[in-house]
């Protein structure tokens, strides 16, 4: 560590990207579903579309990143490279230090958000990160709250509410208004999204921004600026 730098800095400092890793990975387009979400029977199948007659082709979705096994941040950047297979990356977030929060032995995570447009429906959006978090690396054994390579959060998804429970599936993320490592990054990209403005839920008038207060006792750090993603960044988070 060079004298003077931050310590939470130098804990995620990144190294080289991992070529291989994306090499490993099936083609997106080879992945992508062949109905699209908004296809009448995907709609029924999953119960909840035409229920609220949505009909965009494509929508604005905000997915959270984490981890704190190995180089989070050269993980993130692929994981982000595979993403633009799945949808539009329009923004990413720059990169936070954050304490863990709900286990306390392990180390702190890196956390960043993301904007991502989509034609995907909810339940495959989230088997689409899944399976980037199997194939990335984390272990599909690993505890609870417990330490992790990747975790991949869709945190709002066009201000719809969903709850799926055959596919274990709750937009917004159940935990995103009380957790300052989600609502940072996610502040930093739209401060006045509303995540639950098309639910009817008490918080349909409540912003990112606006919940930040709430959370602002939680040990979050920025550690570092947006070009994390770029596909070459040589100089790292310095
Ligand atoms: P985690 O350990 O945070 O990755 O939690 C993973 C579990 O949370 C998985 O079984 C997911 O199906 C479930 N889950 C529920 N809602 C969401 C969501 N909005 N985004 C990601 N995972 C979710």
């Amino acid at each position: 560590m060079c004298s003077g730098e931050d310590p939470a800095i130098h804990r995620h400092r990144i190294g080289t990207p991992p070529g291989p890793l994306l090499a490993e990975l099936p083609a997106a387009e080879s992945r992508r579903p062949t109905l699209a979400w908004t296809d009448a029977g995907a709609a029924d199948e999953i119960g909840w579309h035409s229920a609220i007659g949505y009909s965009s082709l494509s929508v604005r979705t905000f997915i959270g990143l984490g981890g704190n096994l190995g180089e989070p941040a050269v993980v993130f950047r692929t994981a982000v490279a595979e993403l633009r297979g799945v949808g539009q990356v329009v923004k990413v977030s720059s990169l936070y230090d954050s304490a863990p929060r709900d286990a306390f032995d392990q180390p702190h995570f890196l956390n960043a958000a993301l904007e991502l447009e989509t034609d995907l429906s909810p339940v495959d959006l989230l088997l689409e990160l899944k399976r980037l978090e199997l194939a990335l690396g984390r272990d599909p054994h690993g505890r609870r709250w417990g330490p992790r390579v990747l975790d991949l959060d869709i945190l709002s998804f066009d201000g719809l509410c969903v709850t799926d429970p055959e596919h274990d599936l709750i937009v917004p993320h159940p935990r995103f208004h009380e957790r300052r490592f989600a609502l940072e990054p996610v502040a930093e990209l739209d401060p006045l999204l509303l995540p639950w403005r098309n639910c009817s839920d008490l918080r349909v008038d409540v912003s990112v921004a606006d919940l930040l207060p709430t959370v602002a006792n939680q040990e979050v750090m920025r550690v570092g600026g947006p070009d994390w993603a770029d596909p070459v960044s040589p100089s790292g988070l310095s």
